[in-house]
């Protein structure tokens, strides 16, 4: 049997406060688990105001960005980092539309939120977010490369 490395990428998400207090975290990270994806970083924190500044920055001019930075700083959030095929636009699928009564029955937003504003998790959008995220929340240190024991059942498509 050949080992071959694919081209992976790795993504940034995070369960925001509101889903951290309503006890979703379980319920988040094994619908990542259970996909297939592969975590590299994990760790709680509640997000200094200049964290959420930089990580919000291209909303900056927007109205509803003092009360959206006002939420993120106000209690523990999940960080993550992810890793696996394509999982940049995959998690973006699974976390659904921001709005979440828009957001499509299946996603997480689409099962788990009614409020924009508490719209339970954030996802990196594309691969230059992806990169500028991972490197705001994580240090280089913090981030866990490791084979997947399963590792040898992936098949080249
Ligand atoms: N948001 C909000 N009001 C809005 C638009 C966005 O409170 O009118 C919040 C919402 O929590 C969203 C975050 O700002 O998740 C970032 O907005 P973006 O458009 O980047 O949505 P996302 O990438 O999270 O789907
Ligand atoms: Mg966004």
């Amino acid at each position: 049997m050949t080992l071959f490395h694919m081209a992976l990428e790795q993504t940034f998400l995070a369960i925001k406060p509101d889903g951290v207090q309503r006890g979703l975290v379980g319920e988040i990270l094994g619908r990542f688990e259970r996909k297939g994806f592969k975590l590299i970083a994990l760790k709680q924190l509640t997000p200094s105001r200049d964290l959420a500044e930089k990580h919000y920055g291209v909303h900056r001019e927007r109205p509803f960005f003092g009360g959206l930075v006002d939420f993120i700083t106000s209690g523990p959030v999940v960080a993550m980092v992810w890793e696996g095929d394509g999982v940049i636009a995959s998690a973006r699928k699974m976390i659904g539309a921001t709005k979440p009564l828009e957001a499509e029955p299946g996603t997480i937003r689409g099962d788990l939120a009614v409020n924009i504003g508490r719209n339970v998790i954030h996802g990196s959008d594309g691969p230059e977010t992806a990169k500028f995220e991972i490197s705001l929340w994580f240090q280089s240190s913090e981030l866990n490369d490791w084979i997947p024991a399963e590792q040898v059942w992936r098949v080249e498509e």
